[in-house]
């Protein structure tokens, strides 16, 4: 059931999705991005960030993004997967302690472990939430701009975890780096709906921890799509591919 809150919402601050539908079978100017598809953040139990009880939403983030992948990877299409790592001891406030290197949390989810050995896949650790930041080298050169560049991407479909935070902190970034042009030639940033999700503390949940503020998972994924669209991202509801 759809739930009252999550009606006016969309009411209110509708977002507009669209089709995306990729043709042919040659070369692509699109490339994927996974952004923290790890276990820390979707597999049940296994961290401080993780979902404590299956979770349909993450479930079905996880799935198509692996269906995307495959794709992808079948056709040697670029893909671009973000790995939230951190090492002991470094705190990412106000998160607690996740995804600490050496640990299962930060591996990709078993649906998607099999990217680590693809050649069309660049996989990126970051310390922080926003992966373009993260993806910045001491040298000042940055593996993401430098991947748009390489594929001479025109646009990227963004998908993961979690909707309003690490894929609107990156879709953000992205946008404000591709109006600066500092990312030519790309051009579209796409979001993938049913290929992104949240994590879920509802309020009654949240106000029995301390210093805990409420994060329902149907309002927060809906108003982080929001939020990436009134920053110029297109957000899409379904991906499909024409057979040539
Ligand atoms: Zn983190």
């Amino acid at each position: 059931m759809v739930s009252p809150a999550i009606e006016l919402l969309r009411k209110e601050l509708p977002v507009k999705q669209d089709s995306l539908i990729f043709s042919g079978d040659g070369s692509v100017d699109t490339g994927l991005v996974l952004v923290d598809i790890v276990n820390g953040f979707c597999t049940v139990g296994a961290g401080n960030l993780a979902p404590t009880k299956p979770d349909t939403q993450i479930e079905q983030m996880v799935a198509e993004s692996a269906r995307l992948a495959r794709v992808f990877c079948d056709k040697k299409w670029p893909v671009f997967a973000f790995i939230d790592y951190h090492r002991p001891g470094v705190p990412e406030p106000p998160y607690p302690p996740h995804c600490i290197a050496g640990t299962d949390e930060c591996k990709l989810v078993p649906e998607l472990e099999w990217l680590e050995g693809e050649q069309n896949v660049t996989i990126r650790r970051k310390d922080c939430i926003d992966g373009f930041i993260g993806s910045m080298e001491k040298d000042g050169s940055n593996v993401f701009v430098n991947w748009v560049k390489t594929n001479k991407l025109r646009a990227m479909l963004v998908v993961g975890i979690c909707t309003d935070i690490c894929v609107l902190d990156f879709v953000c970034s992205a946008l404000s780096a591709r109006n600066r042009g500092v990312l030519a030639p790309l051009q579209d940033v796409i979001v993938y709906s049913q290929a992104c999700a949240t994590f879920d503390l509802p309020l009654d949940v949240a106000e029995a921890i301390k210093d805990t503020i409420a994060h329902p998972q149907d309002l927060m994924h809906h108003v982080g799509l929001y939020m990436a669209q009134g920053r110029g991202a297109k957000v899409v509801s379904n991906v499909s591919f024409t057979t040539p």
